[in-house]
């Protein structure tokens, strides 16, 4: 039987005052769980690459007010001295982090002063939640190399962008696998994309398109090292990257090449994004 529409406003009035008078009780008795502040994983992350790598105090836009809350909570575990609790996530976070990763039981890629998913929500347990999850996916075999699934589905844009496929000269998670790369593929996110065959004009297009996409991406020359003409990729964000790979992307923000001398960016210039910024662009 349907009530009239009167009588359901009583029933409704009646029912909802004394739910909500329950409610109010329920979260101050448990110190209002609902209003933990928010880590921007994305933005802390993007600043635990940069930041390391400036010259200078400035802040990573965006970035600050996550970033204090996880140095004080790696403050609050003696891992951090006070005076570096100040929004900027520099070498000494960075290794804070890293000790608080160690502290965990992680080794290896797990404890490389980035935070992850898990360590980051462990973390702020009682402090913070996190927001703007970045996952790196599974691993999975590409052409012969390892790769991750972020680091796949970049690809696929990129190739759909150029309209053409790519061979990948070398993978990710290959430590030691070549001598010249000098650590920067030991971790997630890292590609060498083969330039076999193609005129410089082409290459800089495909440099353009991993750009674009979210890689802090270089054409190398036999010159610049001793390797042959290839393009490096590194997958921006990517919370898999090792301390080399970490330190490429955060050149490549302040506008550097990547390589050990830290000279001047030679790639095609794009408005910098990371692959999470441009699936929302
Ligand atoms: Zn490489």
């Amino acid at each position: 039987m349907k009530l009239p529409s009167y009588a359901a406003t009583l029933v409704a009035a009646t029912l909802l005052t004394p739910l909500t008078g329950t409610a109010v009780t329920s979260a101050a008795q448990t110190g209002g769980t609902t209003a933990l502040p928010s880590v921007n994983m994305e933005a802390t992350v993007k600043a635990a690459q940069i930041d390391p790598r400036r010259a200078d105090d400035t802040l990573t836009p965006g970035a600050k007010a996550s970033v204090l809350l996880v140095e004080r909570a790696l403050r609050d575990r003696d891992l951090l001295d006070a005076k570096w609790v100040d929004g900027y996530f520099g070498t000494t976070t960075v290794a804070a982090y890293a000790k608080y990763q160690k502290s965990l039981g992680y080794s290896g890629l797990g404890a490389n002063g980035l935070p992850g998913r898990t360590s980051l929500a462990r973390l702020g347990a009682g402090r913070f939640t996190v927001a703007d999850v970045i996952e790196p996916g599974a691993r999975v075999s590409s052409g012969g190399v390892v790769i991750n699934t972020r680091t796949q589905s970049m690809l696929a844009e990129a190739k759909r962008l150029l309209g053409r496929p790519l061979v990948l000269d070398q993978g990710s998670y290959n430590p030691g696998g070549d001598p010249t790369s000098a650590g920067t593929h030991d971790g997630g996110g890292v590609v060498d994309i083969s330039v076999k065959g193609m005129t410089s004009a082409t290459r800089t297009c495909v440099a353009r398109s991993l750009r674009q996409v979210g890689f802090a991406a270089w054409v190398r020359s036999p010159d610049q090292g001793d390797w042959p003409w290839h393009i490096h990729a590194v997958a921006i964000n990517d919370t898999d990257l090792s301390s080399q790979a970490q330190h490429q992307t955060g050149d490549y923000y302040l506008g550097q090449n990547g390589l050990s001398g830290r000279g001047p960016d030679d790639g095609p210039k794009v408005t910098i994004r990371t692959w999470e910024e441009y699936q929302r662009r």
